[in-house]
């Protein structure tokens, strides 16, 4: 469904991600793993071009993304994206944040808008606060917005980078089991994490990177329990 094929991407003299070669199927859940620095979130944000590449290929669904114009605008909503930050638009309500997307660039209609949008709050548990600002939910509860918000545009995969790492320790769990149910629903997800229990539970695949490369691509179980290079056995042993 995603694959990159021996992507580079520098910023200056700094070569941040070198020759990956990554390819995510439908249905499954890969979670990236690595020390801070190693090119994750270039990695996420190079997938639906927020970053150029410098030279490779990254295709979704088996089309190559275009540089610019229409075609990338569309392939581009196929991807969603959770930040850490939440990001959501401050002056508009929860149910606004979430019907946004539809309307204005799937040309949705309004009450069809409205109507999938708390479809999707209750499913992450906040149907109730659909008339609230961001600001006025706690912070699980606002990156639980931010997930019916990428889910309302029917992504084809969606990418999480660091979701739960700007939380507070008691509300990482309930953005974790959004993640989790909709995992088991199937959901393509690729998610940056330093949740090493998410990772154990429900990952199809680890991928371990470090400076600019994928050091280690493995199933949990062997990744966890067996790392074969000597910079995943460091990483983990410093977080385990
Ligand atoms: P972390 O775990 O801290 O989030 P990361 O693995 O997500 O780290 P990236 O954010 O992808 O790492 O950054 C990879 C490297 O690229 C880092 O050395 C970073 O300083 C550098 N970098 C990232 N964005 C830019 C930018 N816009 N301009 C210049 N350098 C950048
Ligand atoms: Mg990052």
């Amino acid at each position: 469904l995603v694959a990159l094929e021996n992507v580079n991407k520098h910023f200056g003299d700094l070569h941040v991600l070198r020759d990956i070669n990554v390819s995510v199927n439908r249905g499954e859940v890969v979670v990236v793993i690595g020390p801070s620095g190693s090119g994750k979130s270039t990695l996420c944000r190079t997938i639906n071009r927020l970053e150029t590449i410098d030279s490779g290929v990254i295709s979704i669904d088996g089309q190559p993304l275009p540089a610019e114009g229409r075609g990338l605008a569309r392939l581009r909503s196929d991807v969603g994206m959770v930040f850490q930050s939440f990001n959501l638009f401050a002056h508009k309500t929860v149910l606004e944040n979430v019907t946004l997307g539809p309307v204005k660039v799937r040309g949705k209609k309004k009450d069809e808008a409205r109507k999938r949008a708390l479809e999707l709050l209750d499913r992450v548990g906040i149907a109730s606060q659909a008339d609230k600002y961001p600001a006025q939910l706690s912070g699980g509860q606002q990156q639980r917005v931010a997930i019916a918000r990428a889910l309302a545009m029917d992504p084809k995969v969606l990418m999480f980078d660091e979701p739960t790492s700007a939380l507070d320790p008691e509300m990482v769990q309930e953005v974790l089991d959004v993640m989790t149910s909709l995992a088991k629903e199937g959901m393509t997800m690729v998610v940056v994490t330093h949740e090493m229990g998410f990772a154990r539970r429900a990952a199809d695949r680890v991928i371990f990177m470090a400076d600019g490369e994928v050091v280690e691509e493995n199933t949990p179980d062997e990744f966890f329990t067996q790392p074969t290079s000597e910079r995943a056995k460091d990483f983990l042993s410093k977080i385990l």
